[in-house]
């Protein structure tokens, strides 16, 4: 576990049962929307943070939160059928699949934890969730600036960095994670779930293709290849 001076993880006792660290219901996850749905914790720290990021005339919009595993089924069988229906082979059509989004089970927006942001103060583009948005000219630009130098002092850290060495899921710098209780979630789902035995046990849409080399694969990179203060 990583050391920040500024948490005292040690009073984070938590424990996570294996349906919550798949998005299978967590009684700790508040909200009634896909928006607004967090861990209790996280969405306290949230809220210090849109807050602060206020007074610079800042406004900090979730576009994304808590995402059971449901949901997340339901997307990504959602494109399975869309891509197997332009005919590509099932390995294929996963490969594509995985370029954006997670296999059901393995997302960290089933922690409650995550959440993807925007500046509802800024022009809104059409998609907003693409990076160069966050650079250069882009709209949400100030947003970006203000994290950098902010959002850690409340407990949050950007997941999948622009580092060119790291593999996994591509630079978004939309996408934050509330480390106090995150970097636990991710200690313990190492320890307690088994990925391969977890994806077969589900039912999921094509899993019968998930091979071993994949999966392996997958885990390393796409799940364990994030930001390092986050490990
Ligand atoms: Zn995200």
């Amino acid at each position: 576990m990583a050391i920040f001076p500024q948490f005292s993880f040690n009073n984070f006792s938590e424990q996570f049962t294996r349906n919550q660290l798949i998005g299978k219901g967590n009684t700790a996850i508040v909200g009634d929307s896909y928006t607004s749905k967090m861990h209790k914790t996280t969405k306290e720290a949230f809220h210090k943070m849109k807050a602060a990021a206020a007074k610079e005339n800042i406004n900090i919009e979730v576009v994304s939160a808590y995402r059971s595993f449901q949901r997340q089924k339901e997307i990504f069988e959602r494109k399975y059928k869309q891509f197997a229906s332009e005919g590509l082979s099932p390995e294929k059509a996963i490969e594509k699949i995985i370029e954006y989004s997670t296999i059901p089970g393995t997302s960290r927006h089933h922690w409650g934890t995550d959440i993807d942001i925007i500046d509802a103060n800024a022009p809104r583009p059409a998609n907003v969730l693409m990076p160069e948005h966050f650079h250069g000219t882009g709209p949400f630009c100030k947003l970006k600036m203000w994290l950098n130098d902010n959002s850690e002092k409340f407990g949050f850290f950007e997941v999948y960095t622009d580092n060119g060495n790291r593999k996994g899921f591509k630079y978004e710098p939309w996408h934050f994670s509330y480390a106090p209780i995150s970097i636990p979630m991710l200690k313990e789902y190492k320890e307690k779930i088994d990925v391969k035995q977890m994806l077969s046990e589900e039912e999921i849409l094509g899993n019968e293709h998930f091979s071993e080399a994949f999966v392996s694969k997958y885990v390393k990179e796409n799940i364990l290849d994030i930001n390092h203060l986050l490990k």
